[in-house]
């Protein structure tokens, strides 16, 4: 038996072992051709299978109506910034983004390099370091905006929409480190966009989900032909050589999440793991101190919190590492613990932890 670490990292992050296993066993022959799956032609059938497998699965799994598309591309959420201004701010195009964190932030710089004036805030907490999302009258969406993006889950601040913003507007959603963390109705989603290597498989894998409505604004003919979101979705993500292996580890997680009964199932995993973890945190206020102001806004997938002292956040994650427990060192800008608990993270895993911060406390506190 191969000594497995509960693995707490931000990303990339754990998978689920038996997607794992899989694709150990499936490594050298797959599917009896003698290849792995790396070295197979992306146009021959043993690869087509998976390729369309991994496309169906994301449909069945997030309940995705027949309007819309399923895209697998490369260049993880840092070309999706660059690519959604540069196919959508056309013709004087206007958008509005709501900056929650980090990561809401470089979408935002992003698209201001391609549309200038007409990339808005329309909404933003960075006064508060982000310890929370906006409130329902802090939003500033413009009559004449095409679309409103924003960051379903905010990676380094622990926050995460649990409503989504009020608009009328078509969202477009950052949603890479908490895709499929539950069930939830896509139909006010313009495009929703992930890199893999938190929730779903390895990085070099970005899902893109797109409505046709969406995808028809996407006129551009002068772009590159790898930015043109209308080119992936007519060559069904075989334009170019795609990502093979890592659709293939995606393949296996999605099959392994349809097989232990899908998001319902991982949705309520993922709130017990908040219960518990953040059950812990809340009993020994004291001690432990969250970063996140509101409740309400509190992440199901990065839980930051402070200890008492520098030394003591030290010790904790040196005394976790003894304790087969790693990645909890906060983010840079952060600092404290931060863990992450996606869904390859089990129940199990994070009792593990919430025993191992019920000692601390004892022999700490
Ligand atoms: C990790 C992360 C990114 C960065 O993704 P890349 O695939 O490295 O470009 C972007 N947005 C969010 C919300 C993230 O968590």
């Amino acid at each position: 038996m191969t000594n497995r670490v509960i693995n707490f990292y931000a990303g990339p992050a754990g998978l689920p072992l038996p997607a794992l296993e899989r694709a150990k066993e499936e490594l050298l022959d797959f599917a009896g051709s003698g290849m792995s799956v790396m070295e197979i032609s992306h146009r021959a059938k043993e690869y087509d299978a998976v390729h369309e497998e991994a496309l169906a699965l994301v449909r069945e799994l997030m309940g995705l109506p027949a309007n819309y598309k399923v895209l697998l591309l490369q260049g993880g959420a840092h070309l999706a910034f660059g690519m959604i201004p540069l196919n959508l701010l056309r013709g004087g195009r206007k958008a509005d983004y709501i900056l929650t964190g980090n990561w809401a932030e470089k979408a935002y710089k992003e698209a201001k390099l391609v549309g200038g004036e007409n990339v808005r805030v329309g909404a933003s907490t960075k006064d508060e370091k982000y310890a929370r999302l906006p409130k329902a009258g802090e939003y500033k969406i413009g009559t004449d905006s095409s679309f409103v993006h924003f960051t379903s889950n905010n990676t380094v601040e622990g926050t995460q929409f649990k409503a989504f913003p009020k608009t009328d507007k078509p969202y477009i959603c950052d949603m890479s480190s908490d895709i499929m963390w539950r069930p939830f109705d896509v139909s006010n989603f313009g495009i929703i966009y992930a890199g893999a290597q938190k929730n779903l498989g390895p990085s070099g894998v970005t899902l893109v989900i797109i409505r046709d409505d969406v995808l028809e604004m996407c006129e551009a003919q002068d772009l590159p032909s790898y930015l043109r979101f209308k080119l992936h979705a007519e060559k069904n993500s075989l334009y170019n050589t795609p990502p093979c292996f890592g659709i293939y580890i995606l393949r296996n997680v999605l099959a392994y999440n349809k097989s232990i009964g899908g998001l319902k199932a991982i949705e309520a995993n993922n709130l017990k793991k908040g219960e518990l973890l953040y059950g812990c945190i809340d009993k020994h206020a004291g001690f432990f101190k969250p970063f996140v102001t509101e409740k309400a806004d509190r992440s199901m997938m990065n839980v930051d919190f402070f200890l008492p002292t520098e030394a003591l956040t030290d010790t904790f994650v040196k005394e976790a590492k003894k304790n087969n427990m790693v990645g909890l060192k906060g983010y840079r800008d952060v600092g404290g613990i931060r863990a992450s608990t996606y869904n390859a993270v089990t129940v199990d895993n994070v009792k593990t932890l919430v025993s191992f911060m019920e000692e601390f406390v004892k022999k700490n506190g």
